[in-house]
């Protein structure tokens, strides 16, 4: 047997069941030693019947007394019963519809079960548990990722024989002296530990050892999109001052900017495309670098596209690079969805002649009958909103474009050579000077009225408001205050004299981008929101932010809200609402109250709460990883980063010790990840 072999071909499978298998991603044997428990059981420590958690899982030891006889209640429907003890006291087991499992049991036999235990003091019950027979050796179990048809008995006794079979087929991707230098369990070894572990702390160890394999693969795929793309030819641009720019501009350049201006412009002179990455804090000024850029695409003669995920934020790149370019003679057009239908049509003839030098648009650029005349760069704006394929779709209507993403979410490196592996990164770590520090305060819902009373005081000063909520739609758990209800209720009360608005995520984006136009042009005092309130709108006289719930949100997804405000000249505030008092939660709140550094919090971030929480809970942006945790392997990724590192630079790949590290990574290439 061997592990690229059919999974039908294992002894107890057949078509039927690989069928079923599939549905796990499981076709080769490989597959199936590939598919980890998500969990353990542990049988080392069983409970009495008498002192079982009711409602709970648990796991007692003991003997069928009697099997009863089954109750059909309905058709298709047989309950099966049988008495268990543990010497004690008995209790009821009850197994629904598998005449099978009831058959299994012996009476006068001992077993190991676990399940729920529900009932009362004096009669217990445990339906459809997980059985052992007692004699197994197997005490810690694993659990398994399930799909109908296949239970956990099976996959364990199916796992168990593939083990067996492919004992001199090694899945070893690393040498020796990798694993005696890097002090990791051989793979072998692991992929044994991680389904039968002998003990919990093997099973620790061989967590790391695959959580290692995985995030090295990743890392080394990511290296070989990168090295693929450095071989494709672009348009190799010349050399072209853009002093005029410069002056053009109505401030000086950041360091930052100013350095990313150049790495930019410097890739966009090689043969192979720009593959880049902006990555900076709201407010560092990314607009100014991708002008830049266009700019000296248009000096080179070719069009440039820039793609923002929102009606709103298109049109707000489209001001800005008006009054950057325009001056300079460049020809910026605005693509939209909302745009008539003949205003759409002429546009687009015009883009396609090459009337137009810099389009900015939103998905609407990536119609089919949206075509460039000569389409040199492509930038796209607040990347981890868009798919790979849409950057993808947008790309393939010029031919291998120079690429630049921005991206306003600052992240901690390991991650962002994580999530951006592909792209070579420049860092936009300093905002531009003169910026007021935005105050920011943590208080309990006792203080709510004082703080409406502040933000009464700031409106009456002219200034607007966001108040954000913690919202149904983004989040599964219940017992959070509704939006609507909220925003209804400051309007009649606190904020009667004003006019409040409301914007959450089950509005159509047109509506939404109806209330942020209202918004910036000053109709609506103080926003409700959810946290779609887009990262990126600039409104420069909101001047208050009020978080409710604070504790419900990650300290990288507070720093952006908090960075909705004090974009403008006015001083700017930040007020965290939370009832929480505990330790953890102050501690977290005081990272924000402390900096203003988006890099120092998202490290922050990662520490306390795990990478999920960067964009809050959907749009990540993270490969999707089976068994690496990055905030709790971030130790892990360190190590597969470096060893990445180490054999990208010397090019170990092709050595013949690596080829299973290598079709590995090819596999990962052609499948998950793709662009
Ligand atoms: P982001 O990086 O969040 O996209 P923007 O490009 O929207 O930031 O810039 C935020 C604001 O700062 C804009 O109003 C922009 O004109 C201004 N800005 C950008 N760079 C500078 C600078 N070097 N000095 C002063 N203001 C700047
Ligand atoms: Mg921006």
């Amino acid at each position: 047997m061997a592990l690229n072999d059919n999974i039908q071909y294992l002894k107890g499978v057949g078509p039927k069941r690989a069928e079923l298998l599939k549905k796990l991603d499981i076709e080769t044997v490989g597959d199936l030693i590939y598919h980890l428990p998500r969990n353990y059981l542990d049988l080392t420590s069983p409970v009495a019947i008498a002192d079982a958690v009711l409602d709970e899982t648990n796991v007692i030891f003991g003997r069928v007394v009697s099997k009863l006889a089954p109750a059909r209640i309905r058709k298709g429907m047989t309950i099966y019963r049988l008495v268990f003890t543990d010497g004690v006291d008995d209790m009821s087991v009850v197994i629904y519809n598998s005449e099978f499992m009831f058959k299994a049991f012996e009476v006068g036999c001992d077993y190991i079960l676990c399940g729920k235990v529900t009932g009362n003091m004096t009669s217990r019950e445990m339906s459809s548990p997980i059985v052992i027979k007692a004699s197994a050796n197997d005490k810690i179990l694993p659990i398994y990722p399930l799909t109908e048809g296949i239970n956990q008995n099976y996959l364990r006794t199916c796992i168990k024989k593939a083990l067996e079979q492919l004992n001199n087929e090694s899945f070893e991707t690393l040498g020796e002296d990798d694993l005696r230098r890097i002090c990791l369990m051989p793979l072998d070894e692991a992929l044994k530990e991680i389904h039968f572990p002998k003990n919990k702390e093997l099973a620790v160890k061989a967590r790391r050892r695959l959580a290692f394999d995985e995030l090295l693969t990743l890392q080394l795929a990511m290296h070989e999109m990168r090295s693929n793309r450095r071989t494709q030819t672009g348009y190799k641009m010349q050399a072209h001052s853009i002093d005029a720019y410069y002056r053009a501009l109505p401030f000086k350049l950041t360091g930052a900017q100013s350095r990313a201006i150049f790495e930019c412009l410097s890739d966009m002179c090689q043969n192979a495309p720009m593959n880049r990455l902006v990555l900076g804090d709201v407010g560092s000024g990314k607009t100014a670098v991708a002008a830049a850029c266009c700019y000296f695409a248009y000096l080179n003669g070719t069009q440039s596209v820039l793609m923002a995920p929102t009606e709103i934020l298109a049109q707000q790149h489209y001001d800005t690079l008006c009054k950057f370019l325009l001056p300079l003679g460049v020809k910026v057009a605005l693509l939209t969805g909302s745009l008539t239908a003949k205003n759409k049509r002429v546009l687009k003839e015009g883009i396609a002649l090459g009337e137009y030098n810099v389009i900015v648009g939103t998905h609407a650029l990536l119609q089919q009958s949206t075509e460039f005349n000569d389409l040199g760069l492509v930038i796209t704006d607040e990347q981890h909103r868009f798919g790979v394929e849409q950057r993808a779709a947008l790309e393939k209507k010029g031919k291998n474009p120079h690429r630049l993403v921005m991206s306003a979410t600052p992240i901690p490196r390991t991650l962002a050579l994580m999530i951006y592996g592909e792209l070579d990164i420049s860092l936009l770590d300093e905002l531009p000077g003169g910026r007021k520090k935005i105050e920011t305060y943590a208080v309990t819902g006792k203080l709510r009225k004082r703080a409406f009373a502040f933000i009464k005081d700031r409106l009456n000063e002219g200034r607007q408001a966001y108040i954000v909520c913690p919202a149904i739609e983004e989040n599964e758990t219940v017992n959070i205050k509704s939006v609507k209800e909220y925003a209804d209720k400051i309007s009649a009360e606190d904020f009667k004299d004003f006019s409040v608005g409301l914007l959450h995520g089950q509005m159509p984006a047109s509506k939404k981008d109806e209330v942020m136009r209202r918004f910036k042009n000053g109709e609506i005092d103080v926003l409700v929101s959810t946290t779609v309130i887009e990262v990126g709108v600039d409104v420069p006289n909101a001047a208050v932010m009020l978080v409710e719930d604070a504790d419900r949100f990650g300290l990288s997804q507070l720093h952006q809200l908090r960075g909705r405000v004090g974009r403008g000249e006015y001083q700017s505030y930040c007020i965290l609402v939370t009832d929480n008092v505990s330790d953890a939660s102050k501690q977290r709140l005081r990272v924000l109250s402390s900096t203003s550094d988006g890099f120092k919090i998202s490290e922050a971030d990662l520490e306390l709460r795990g990478p999920g929480d960067f964009f809050g809970s959907a749009q990540h942006g993270l490969p999707k990883l089976k068994i690496a945790d990055i905030a709790a392997d971030s130790d892990v990724l360190k190590l597969a980063q470096s060893v990445a590192g180490e054999i990208n630079s010397r090019g170990l790949l092709d050595l013949p010790q690596y080829s299973k590290l290598k079709e590995r990574v090819h596999r990962l290439f052609s499948g998950e990840i793709t662009g």
